[in-house]
């Protein structure tokens, strides 16, 4: 008998990577292009060194109010973690522990699987439609839990309120999770349905639209007694999962509204004009409406355009998996980052225009 008999053995998520070049353009992981709120960098150069000597509030207080007054909610309703994917992985662990599988899309965020079997929890995927929407008749069938992202990831299309209530109604024995990681750049929100519906949690992250994803908060939104069993796990896990200056710090950016109007609204514009260069270029992709585009070529391997960015030290993201391994992953830069990629494709494509 050997200790390596008991370990529990995951295969772990695959984060996308983190080059550290001085001139890379990095369009890989979805992060926001520009900085935190003018509010953040004033609060972080205030910091008081000393006060890291005590444990930080356990109940993230001021930020959990500061959310819930921002999203006209009560701050009974409203649960903070270390960015969504730690919001996430405590709600599969407090939601999902019945014997039926959870569903979620086949083309979707690779985490949910992952959790699942780290939390053993039984699973089935509902594939997205040859447009790659839900079918929301999918989720009639018996199951212990549904969780999905709306925008999706990786393909950043939207579903319509609509749709997301269809499968909240049809669902009210078990929890629905709908992970909004990308709804602040022109999704709608399924926060409006908790007042008619108990089994839905709405998880939300400072990572993208907040420009905090080296700060890692994200934090949900659901009914107060469903808040109080994450409560519950939470601290029977680990109470101070939170550090003070990420609070301090989250506080700060959810204050500075305007900023975070502005931002976003620009990563939209940047966005809109993208596609349109994408295109003339032979790319195609379902309509994001998140901050980043899912785009295949007309008649250029993905895989290949992606060895050829990444030689010129430009990052995308590239999953070599069933459905999507003819597609680019594209984050929305600068105006100056898209450019610089736009550029290179030109080159790109007009070269292997003239190979073929
Ligand atoms: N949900 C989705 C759909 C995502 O793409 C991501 C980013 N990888 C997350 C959740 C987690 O983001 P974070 O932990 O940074 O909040």
């Amino acid at each position: 008998m050997s200790w390596e008999e008991n370990v529990r053995t995951v295969v772990p998520y695959t984060a996308g990577e983190q080059p550290n070049k001085a001139d890379m353009v990095k369009l890989n992981t979805n992060e926001c292009p520009y900085p935190p709120a003018p509010g953040v960098e004033r609060a972080a150069a205030g910091l008081d060194y000393r006060q890291l000597r005590l444990y930080p509030d356990p109940d993230t207080g001021v930020l959990t109010k500061v959310l819930a007054e921002y999203y006209h909610v009560k701050p009974e309703q409203v649960f903070v973690g270390v960015g969504s994917d730690d919001v996430l992985s405590m709600a599969f662990m407090t939601f999902f522990n019945g014997p039926l599988p959870v569903l979620f899309p086949d083309v979707t965020y690779s985490f949910y699987d992952v959790w699942a079997q780290l939390h053993g929890i039984p699973y089935k995927t509902c594939a997205l439609d040859e447009n790659w929407h839900i079918c929301p008749r999918d989720y009639r069938q018996p199951n212990g839990g549904v969780v999905f992202p709306n925008p999706n990831a990786p393909t950043g299309l939207l579903e319509d309120l609509g749709t997301v209530e269809e499968i909240v109604a049809a669902n009210r024995d078990v929890v629905v999770i709908v992970d909004e990681a990308y709804v602040d750049f022109g999704g709608v929100s399924a926060l409006p349905l908790l007042k008619k519906y108990d089994n839905l949690l709405v998880v939300q992250t400072f990572s993208k639209s907040r420009a905090m994803a080296g700060m890692r908060i994200g934090f949900c939104i659901g009914s107060e007694k469903m808040i109080r069993y994450l409560q519950d796990v939470k601290f029977s896990f680990n109470s101070y999962t939170m550090n003070l200056p990420a609070q301090i710090l989250g506080a700060e950016a959810v204050r500075d509204d305007a900023y975070f109007k502005e931002t976003t609204a620009r990563i939209v514009a940047t966005r809109e004009r993208v596609k349109g260069e994408l295109k003339k270029l032979g790319f195609s992709f379902p309509d994001s409406s998140a901050n980043f585009i899912f785009a295949t070529h007309g008649h250029i391997p993905a895989e290949r355009i992606f060895r050829a960015l990444r030689e010129a030290d430009i990052y995308v993201r590239y999953w070599n998996k069933p459905r999507i391994s003819n597609y680019l992953r594209i984050t929305i830069g600068t105006e100056e980052q898209m450019e610089r990629l736009l550029d290179f494709l030109k080159k790109y494509v007009d070269k292997n225009r003239k190979i073929c």
